[in-house]
C-alpha cells in the first residue's frame, strides 16, 4: 500500500459521519407513509380545491386543455396553503434553461401589512408567469442581451414540491421558459410540444384500430448510472472540480476486468447514502425502483419507475439534483459525466421510451403472439421508421464532449444509430420482408438442471448491450443517451420522429385502403416500410469492427464525434419536420445549434486550460522536487563511495520523461493560446483537431511518469485511492 494511499484514507476516515451509519434516525422509513409528501399532486389539490375548479383544472392537466385565469387563482391559495404548512417561505419557478440544468430564482410570500407584520400572499398571477432576468441565460442569438426579457410559464402538467434545506423550504413549480417573443429558451417547452404532435397522430392511428382513447402519451423511464468519490480526493483534483472528469490517472492494477463491483453486495456507507436519496426522492414523489452497483469500481445505478414524458424529464432534473445534494452529506461527490476515469467503464442513461394510451395500454406490448398483434407491429414499424429515416437526428442529440469518450469506445453503443429488436421480432420481421406473416417464437421454459429449482420462464428475446437503441420487453431502451445530459431533447426527438413516422404509415394506409381492406392493407404497409428501413435493424455485436464495415456498406451513417454529428441537428430534412411538428421554429433549432457548439468548444477549452496549468504547478514541481532529492542521493552517494548506478538510471529516465512532459505541456500552452478561428464552430475545430490531440500527449507522458514517480511526491490522487470507497 502506498504513502499517498494511506495519507488519503485517513483523511477520508476522519472527516466522514456518514461512515458505516445507517439511516440518520437508525431506522428504517416507511416508504408508503412518505411517499409524495413533498409534491402537490394530483389527489391532493382535488381534496383541497372546490368541485367546479377541480374539474376545469383536471381538463388541463390530463387532456391539455387551455388553462382558465380563475383556475390559477384558486390553484395558487391552495399551493401557497399546502407550502406554508410544510415550512416554505419562499416560491420559485423552476425551469430547464438550455444549460441542460435546472434553474431558480426565488421570491418569498411575504407581502408586509399597513399597521405593521405582514401577510403570506400568493396569486394567480404569480403562479402562472414569472419574469426572471434573462440575459445571462444561453439563447444561441435567439435573443439579443438589450432584450432581455424572458418568461417562465407555469406546467401545470408536472407536480410543484418542496425543496427542503436545514434553514427552511421552497416551492417550487416547474415552468417552461420562453422569450418576449415567445421563443422557447428552455428544454421544457418543445418537450411539451412534442408530446401534443405524438398525441395528434397517435390518436389517429388508434382510430384504425378502433380503440378509443383520449390521448395518446409517451412512457420514460430513464437509468441514472453515476461514480461516487470521497470529497476529500475531489477537492485535491483540479480536474475534476473544473472538468467533471479526471484529466490524468493511470488506470489501477485492479480496474473492473473481475467483474466484482458490477451487481456487487453494496458497502454500507454507499448504502446509507443511496437510502437517503431514495427517501429524498420519495418524498418528492419521484419513483425510485432500482438501484445497484454498476461495471466501474466506485460507479453506481438508480433507475425509476416510467412516468409520461414530462413528468419523468422533471424527475430525472430532481433525482440528478438529489443525488448531488445528498452526496456531500455522507462526504462522497456524485460524478455524472460521461467519462470521468479513463480505462474504466462510462456512465450512460438508458432513455427507455415507449408510447401508451391515457388508459394505460401500452402500444409497445407485444403480447404472446406478436405476428398477429397488428397494433403493435403498426407502432413497432412506425418507431423503425422513425429511427432509420432520423438517425442523424438521434446521433445529433446526445453529442457532447463528454458522451464522445463513450460512443464508439467499444463498451458502450457505437456512434452508429442501429435498432436491436431480439430473436422473436427479428424472425417476425424477416417474415414481414418477405410478406407471409405467419408464427412468433415462443419463449418456453428454462430447465436448470435440478428439480429443487423452479423451471423459469424464458423471453422470446435475448438482450444486447452493444446496441444504441433495443427492443426490450415493451418498451425501446435508447442506450446511447449521455449520463450527464437532460433527457428532455432526445425524448422530444423521439416523440417527433415517432409522431411523423405513424402519420406517415397512416398515409400509406389511406392509400391502400382504397383498394384493400384493413388486414390486408396494414400487412402491405407494414412489408413495404419494412423493406425501405430494414437496413437499421442489426441484432449482431454492435462493438465489433465487422459491424462498422458493414454499417458502411447499409449506408448507415458512423458520426463518431460531437462535431460530426451536430450539423446535422440543423439539416433542410430535420428543420422541416421540427417546422411540420410545431416542436421548433427554423431559428429555435439554430439556437440549440449553437449552444450545443459553444458547450463543447468551452468543456474542451476548459480542459485544455486546466491540464496545461494542472502540469504546469502541479506535476512539473512534484517531478523536479523527486529529481532534487535523487540528485543529492546520488550526490552523496558518490562521496561515500556506495553503489548508485541503479538510482542514477532512475534519475535519467526522469529526467527524460519529464523534458518530454514540459515540451508537451509547451505545445498544448500554445494551442491553449489560441482560438482557431471566429466563429463558434472554428472554435470548436480547432478544440476536436488541436486541442484534444495536445492534451492526451501530455495525459500520455503524465500517466506514465505516475508509475514511475514516488508516491509521497505524486502530487494528486490517483485512480486507485479515488475509486474503491472506504
Ligand atoms: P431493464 O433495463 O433491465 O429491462 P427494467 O425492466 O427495470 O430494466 O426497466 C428499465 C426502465 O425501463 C425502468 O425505468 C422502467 O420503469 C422503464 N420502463 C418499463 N416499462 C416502460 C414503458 N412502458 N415505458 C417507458 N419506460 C418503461
Ligand atoms: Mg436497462
Amino acid at each position: 500500500m502506498s504513502k499517498s494511499f494511506k495519507r488519503f484514507d485517513a483523511i477520508a476516515a476522519v472527516k466522514s459521519p456518514g461512515n458505516g451509519s445507517l439511516s440518520e434516525s437508525g431506522k428504517a422509513f416507511d416508504i408508503l407513509g412518505i411517499f409524495g409528501e413533498n409534491a402537490l399532486h394530483l389527489t391532493e389539490l382535488k381534496a383541497r380545491l372546490p368541485k367546479t375548479i377541480w374539474k376545469e383544472l383536471k381538463k388541463t392537466v390530463t387532456d391539455n386543455a387551455p388553462l382558465n385565469p380563475d383556475v390559477a387563482d384558486a390553484v395558487a391559495v391552495v399551493m401557497k396553503n399546502w407550502a406554508t404548512e410544510r415550512g416554505a417561505t419562499h416560491y420559485t419557478h423552476w425551469f430547464q434553461p438550455l444549460t441542460g440544468h435546472t434553474a431558480e430564482k426565488h421570491d418569498s410570500f411575504i407581502t408586509p401589512n399597513q399597521g405593521g407584520g405582514a401577510v403570506a400572499e400568493f396569486s394567480g398571477k404569480e403562479l402562472i408567469q414569472g419574469e426572471p432576468d434573462a440575459s445571462s441565460f444561453p439563447s444561441g442569438g435567439l435573443r439579443p442581451t438589450f432584450e432581455a426579457r424572458g418568461y417562465t410559464a407555469w406546467d401545470p402538467t408536472s407536480p410543484a414540491f418542496i425543496m427542503e434545506n436545514e434553514n427552511g423550504a421552497t416551492l417550487c413549480i416547474p415552468t417552461a421558459f420562453v422569450s418576449w417573443k415567445g421563443e422557447a429558451l428552455d428544454h421544457k417547452t418543445p418537450l411539451l410540444r412534442s408530446v401534443e404532435a405524438l398525441n395528434k397522430a397517435g390518436l389517429r392511428a388508434l382510430e384504425y384500430f378502433g380503440i378509443e382513447a383520449t390521448r395518446v402519451t409517451s412512457t420514460v423511464g430513464a437509468e441514472q448510472e453515476y461514480f461516487l468519490i470521497d470529497k476529500e480526493f475531489f477537492y485535491r483534483r483540479p480536474d475534476l472540480v473544473m472538468a467533471g472528469r479526471s484529466l490524468f490517472g493511470a488506470v489501477p492494477p485492479k480496474g473492473q476486468e473481475l467483474d466484482d463491483h458490477y451487481f456487487g453486495s453494496i458497502q454500507d456507507r454507499v448504502l446509507s447514502y443511496m437510502l437517503d436519496v431514495e427517501k429524498e426522492l420519495y418524498r418528492l414523489g419521484v419513483p425510485v425502483k432500482t438501484r445497484h452497483n454498476e461495471v466501474a469500481p466506485g460507479q453506481y445505478e438508480i433507475a425509476p419507475i416510467f412516468e409520461t414524458a414530462n413528468v419523468a424529464a422533471d424527475h430525472q432534473q430532481l433525482t440528478m439534483i438529489v443525488l448531488r445534494k445528498i452526496a456531500r452529506k455522507y462526504d462522497l461527490v456524485c460524478i455524472m459525466h460521461e467519462k470521468p476515469f479513463a480505462g474504466l467503464n462510462g456512465s450512460g442513461k438508458h432513455t427507455n421510451w415507449s408510447v401508451s394510451t391515457s388508459d394505460g395500454l401500452n402500444l409497445m406490448e407485444p403480447g404472446n403472439d406478436p405476428h398477429s398483434n397488428m397494433l403493435f407491429l403498426f407502432f413497432c414499424t412506425a418507431v423503425i421508421s422513425a429511427v432509420s429515416k432520423h438517425q442523424d437526428l438521434l446521433r445529433a442529440v446526445i453529442a457532447s464532449a463528454g458522451n464522445d469518450h463513450r460512443l464508439g469506445a467499444n463498451e458502450a453503443p457505437p456512434a452508429i444509430i442501429s435498432i436491436f429488436l431480439g430473436d422473436q421480432l427479428d424472425d417476425i420481421y424477416n417474415q414481414i420482408k418477405s410478406g407471409e406473416l405467419k408464427s412468433s417464437k415462443k419463449g418456453g421454459l428454462l430447465g436448470l438442471g435440478t428439480p429443487v429449482l423452479p423451471p423459469l420462464p424464458k423471453h422470446a428475446g435475448d438482450r444486447n448491450r452493444t446496441s444504441p437503441f433495443a427492443f426490450t420487453g415493451n418498451k425501446f431502451e435508447f442506450r446511447a443517451v449521455g449520463s450527464a445530459q437532460s433527457i428532455s431533447l432526445p425524448v422530444t426527438v423521439l416523440n417527433t420522429v415517432m409522431a411523423e413516422a405513424v402519420d406517415y404509415m397512416c398515409d400509406l394506409l389511406d392509400e391502400q385502403l382504397k383498394s384493400a381492406d384493413f388486414e390486408s392493407a396494414l400487412k402491405v404497409v407494414l412489408t413495404n416500410v419494412t423493406n425501405e428501413h430494414h437496413a437499421i435493424l442489426f441484432n449482431g455485436d454492435g462493438y465489433s469492427e465487422e459491424w462498422q464495415v458493414e454499417a458502411a456498406k447499409r449506408g448507415l451513417l458512423n458520426l463518431k464525434t460531437t462535431m460530426d454529428a451536430l450539423p446535422y441537428l440543423k439539416s433542410s430534412k430535420n428543420a422541416a419536420l421540427f417546422e411540420k411538428y410545431n416542436v421548433l421554429s427554423p431559428a429555435e433549432l439554430e439556437s440549440r445549434f449553437e449552444i450545443f457548439v459553444d458547450q463543447y468548444f468551452k468543456g474542451i477549452n476548459i480542459e485544455g486550460e486546466t491540464t496545461a496549468s494542472m502540469v504546469q504547478t502541479m506535476v512539473i514541481p512534484a517531478i523536479i522536487r523527486y529529481l532534487n532529492e535523487l540528485a543529492a542521493t546520488l550526490d552523496r552517494g558518490e562521496k561515500l563511495g556506495f553503489t548508485i548506478s541503479g538510482t542514477k538510471r532512475v534519475a535519467d529516465h526522469l529526467a527524460k520523461e519529464l523534458d518530454a512532459l514540459i515540451e508537451a505541456n509547451e505545445k498544448l500552452m500554445e494551442q491553449n493560446a489560441e482560438l482557431g478561428g471566429e466563429t463558434e464552430v472554428e472554435k470548436a475545430e480547432h478544440m476536436r483537431t488541436n486541442i484534444i490531440p495536445a492534451m492526451n500527449k501530455v495525459r500520455e507522458i503524465a500517466d506514465r511518469l505516475e508509475r514511475y514517480v514516488a508516491d509521497d511526491y505524486w502530487p494528486m490522487p490517483t485512480y486507485k485511492d479515488m475509486l474503491f470507497i472506504k
